[in-house]
């Protein structure tokens, strides 16, 4: 083993960390059986100089560590979330920096060529077929009749809570624990089905297989990952600061369940928009009432993948029908609303909750702007736009449907945006290799085309897509520059493919135009000045900003999500979404003592004068307003305990 970076001291070091890392199991070898010292110059040579002795610097002490001191280093980083960022930082680095410099090592030897190679891709699985769409493919409903329920009458509206009422009580006997357990079960079958589900989604939405397979069932099983690795520990009580004046108590928060949920979901991602907050609802503990859109209903597929991952009847009812039928089951109280749709809905929704004070969460709309700096590389910024308005056809609440680019690299990025528009391949495709869908349902297309017609009218320039016959649900990129603000398309969510350009002069000009929107729920900031970047997001009034990327704080689980302004109300996923389908119930403890506390009957004027110089302790600041509090606070103590149990004298 030779390197020309490393001597043997350093590989010594690189050989006990990789052991760490890749112990081996099964027909994967361990790392230091794998021929990896082929790689490792080619990898050091793309290392900065700087980089490259620190490395060499820590694998010269990993050569005298003992292993089980390295192995507690790696388990202490993945941990590193738990940390203050002083320590977390470097954690996070040894997690990420050594981990990925082992893999790559370990990864790059395992092709055909060598020993190992085929017998891994074996275990593996590694495939690249995928399974094909049948249209006729009916999934099979396995549920009892009871656990899900097509345009129930208002008796059955009623049998559906007085089921949701029963099963709140069972789930909340079970402890986070034990529901994490269905939470993994579910996890383990959807990964399994995944091909099975995307045919199912595609079926209902006609949407692209690889937008059905990156957003839906991987963002799915981010989320189930997030819930089996954080639900339990950030819905343990929790220890809350007591202060002073509450000397000898203890304060508390329980995470309990609301008791029965109703979620509402709208067609563009049935599945991520059905298990996510579904699985959020069962994991606080609630009992859930399903309602999807009836446009994308998959109908039977999340009932039976729940009643197959061990879900009881009636932990989770799955009711099918339209707004009428949403409506009627918001009139029977539940706990709490979680509304995913457009901001007409969501107006009705919040206007019928609050005649009962209903709690609601409204995931709503957005208009959702795009930002280039001069500075910002142009290549991977076109392209970012290019996704970020494209993805899922357009179909998302945080679609890029302005994009302000600074007036000197203006053309330059138009350019480049309509060479790769040019290169879009669209189908409803049965492997994946095709970049964008269709159009989900035909309403939906009539809005694209009224916009599009709306703006051309006053006077923008259409420059792709001039072909569509505005009926086509496979509406091609419609890139558009020449915007005016009284245009529907400036103003209103398009929810479509639509790529219209803006300029702005500078910094100032780009948060104007911006935060000039009724909309609030996403943004996207690009520049090679980082203080700039954060500056700008700072002053953007939305509910979530990626930096040099685009839709990306949906992709990390542990982010809350939500919106502002006409975008909506509430935040849900991450720790923020656990708690807000919990009651947080304060809990103050006291010792079982026969003392009476100061702030009861009776009131007199000794005691005023007393608890009068003690808030002047108290709140004065500085030593001797400490030790006046002291003084009057104990004085008070023992009088009020005297005044309490006596009486007035
Ligand atoms: P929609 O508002 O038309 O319908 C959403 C759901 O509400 C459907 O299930 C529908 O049957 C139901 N509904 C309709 N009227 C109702 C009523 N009076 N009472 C109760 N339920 C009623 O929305 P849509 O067209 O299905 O979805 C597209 C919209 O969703 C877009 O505006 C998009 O931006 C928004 N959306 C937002 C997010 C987010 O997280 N912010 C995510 C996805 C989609």
């Amino acid at each position: 083993m030779t390197s020309k970076h490393f001597g043997n001291i350093q590989m010594r070091g690189l050989n006990k960390l990789g052991d760490v890392i890749v112990p081996g199991e099964g027909s994967f070898p361990r790392f230091g059986q794998t021929e990896f010292s082929s790689e490792i110059d080619r990898m050091l040579d793309y290392m900065y100089e700087d980089d490259r002795s620190g490395l060499s610097l820590l694998m010269t002490i990993f050569a005298f560590t003992p292993s089980f001191l390295i192995k507690w280093v790696v388990l202490l980083s993945e941990k590193n979330a738990q940390f203050p960022d002083f320590i977390g930082a470097p954690l996070r680095m040894i997690q990420l920096g050594l981990k990925g410099i082992i893999l790559t090592l370990y990864y790059s030897n395992l092709d055909d060529q060598n020993q190992y190679g085929e017998k891994i891709m074996k275990e593996i699985n590694w495939s690249t077929t995928v399974a094909k769409l049948d249209s006729d493919q009916e999934v099979p409903v396995m549920r009892k009749e009871t656990s899900s329920w097509t345009n129930p009458s208002s008796d059955a509206v009623t049998q559906i809570y007085d089921n949701a009422r029963s099963a709140e009580k069972e789930i909340y006997k079970m402890t986070v624990k034990q529901r994490r357990n269905f939470i993994t079960s579910l996890k383990k079958l959807i990964l399994d089905e995944k091909e099975k589900i995307v045919d199912i989604i595609q079926k209902d939405t006609g949407k692209g297989r690889s937008d059905a397979l990156f957003s839906e069932i991987f963002g799915v099983l981010d989320h189930l990952t997030f819930l089996e690795n954080e639900a339990v520990n950030s819905l343990k009580d929790a220890k809350i600061k007591t202060p002073i004046a509450l000397m000898g108590k203890k304060s508390k928060i329980f995470y309990e369940p609301l008791g029965t949920v109703l979620v509402v979901s709208p067609w563009n991602y049935p599945f991520y928009q059905a298990i996510v907050p579904i699985t959020i609802s069962f994991i606080t503990g609630n009992s859930t009432i399903y309602k999807p859109s009836e446009f994308t209903p998959l109908k039977g597929l999340v009932e039976d993948l729940l009643y197959r991952a061990g879900f009881q009847d009636d932990w989770v009812q799955i009711v099918y029908g339209d707004g009428k039928t949403g409506s009627q089951l918001i009139d029977k109280r539940p706990d709490k609303i979680f509304f995913t749709g457009s901001v007409a809905t969501g107006k009705k929704i919040m206007s019928q909750a609050s005649e009962m004070l209903i709690p609601v969460e409204l995931e709503l709309g957005g208009k959702d702007p795009f930002i280039v700096f001069d500075d910002a590389d142009i290549e991977r910024a076109a392209s970012g736009a290019l996704w970020g308005a494209l993805t899922n056809t357009g179909q998302s609440c945080t679609s890029v449907e302005r994009i302000y680019v600074q007036e000197n690299i203006y053309e330059k990025f138009k350019t480049k945006l309509l060479e790769k528009t040019k290169t879009i391949k669209q189908s409803v495709d049965k492997d994946g290799d095709s970049d964008m869908g269709g159009m989900t349902t035909d309403s939906q297309v009539g809005i694209v085309k009224l916009h599009i017609d709306d703006a051309k009218t006053k006077g923008a320039n259409l420059l792709t897509g001039e072909g569509w016959n505005g009926k086509d649900n496979l509406i091609p990129p419609l890139v558009l520059d020449n915007i005016s603000d009284d245009m529907k398309i400036c103003t209103e969510e398009t929810f479509g493919p639509i790529l219209p350009l803006y300029k702005f002069v500078d910094e100032e000009h780009a948060i104007n135009l911006a935060n000039d929107s009724d909309f609030g729920l996403s943004a996207s900031v690009w520049s090679a000045d980082n203080k700039r970047a954060l500056r700008v997001t700072r002053k953007l009034k939305t509910g979530n900003v990626s930096i040099n990327n685009v839709m990306l704080t949906e992709g990390n689980p542990y982010l809350p999500f939500g919106g502002t302004k006409y975008s909506g109300i509430g935040r849900y996923k991450g720790v923020h979404g656990l708690h807000s389908f919990s009651n947080m119930k304060s809990v103050l403890i006291d010792s079982n003592s026969n003392k009476i506390e100061a702030n009861w009957y009776p009131y007199t004027k000794r005691k005023y004068q007393l608890f009068s110089g003690m808030t002047e302790g108290l709140f004065g600041g500085g030593i001797k307003n400490f030790i006046k509090f002291l003084i009057y606070g104990l004085k008070l103590e023992s009088y009020s305990d005297k005044v309490g149990k006596k009486g007035r004298v």
